[in-house]
């Protein structure tokens, strides 16, 4: 079910413009609009799931897809020899913003470890 106050489930929908750069019956991915690296993309399950904490059995293969979109995005993005980070913010204390759960993608350029 949408949730009509989630900022992702209205870009699913159509209804806030995005970046859109990949879009299946399961999964929808587009630019972040405040990117932290040359390349920094979303990755969401068009199914509303607020954060980690909220998902379900039901829910693994679609967090699997996540993970094969990220991986073709990463060919696509021409970053995949030299390596990125896929990050799950889960909760405040991780800097969770938008509570429809999201894997970023980011790359093209070297990270530091640990995060911050
Ligand atoms: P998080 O802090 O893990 O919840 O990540 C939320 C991300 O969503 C941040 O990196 C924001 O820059 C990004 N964001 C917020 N609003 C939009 C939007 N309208 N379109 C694309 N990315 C967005
Ligand atoms: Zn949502």
């Amino acid at each position: 079910m949408p949730d009509p106050n989630c900022l992702f489930c209205r870009i699913a929908g159509g209804e806030i413009p995005a970046d859109l750069i990949h879009s299946d019956e399961d999964v929808l991915a587009f630019r972040d609009i405040n990117p932290q690296a040359p390349s920094h993309i979303l990755i969401i399950p068009r199914k509303h799931i607020s954060t980690v904490g909220e998902l379900d059995e039901e829910d693994a293969l679609v967090m699997g897809k996540l993970f094969l979109v990220a991986k073709s995005l990463a060919k696509d993005e021409g970053i995949a020899h030299g390596g990125y980070r896929m990050v799950v913010n889960a909760g405040a204390d991780a800097g969770q913003t938008v509570f429809h759960i999201h894997l970023h993608l980011l790359g093209g350029r070297g990270m530091g470890w640990p995060p911050g």
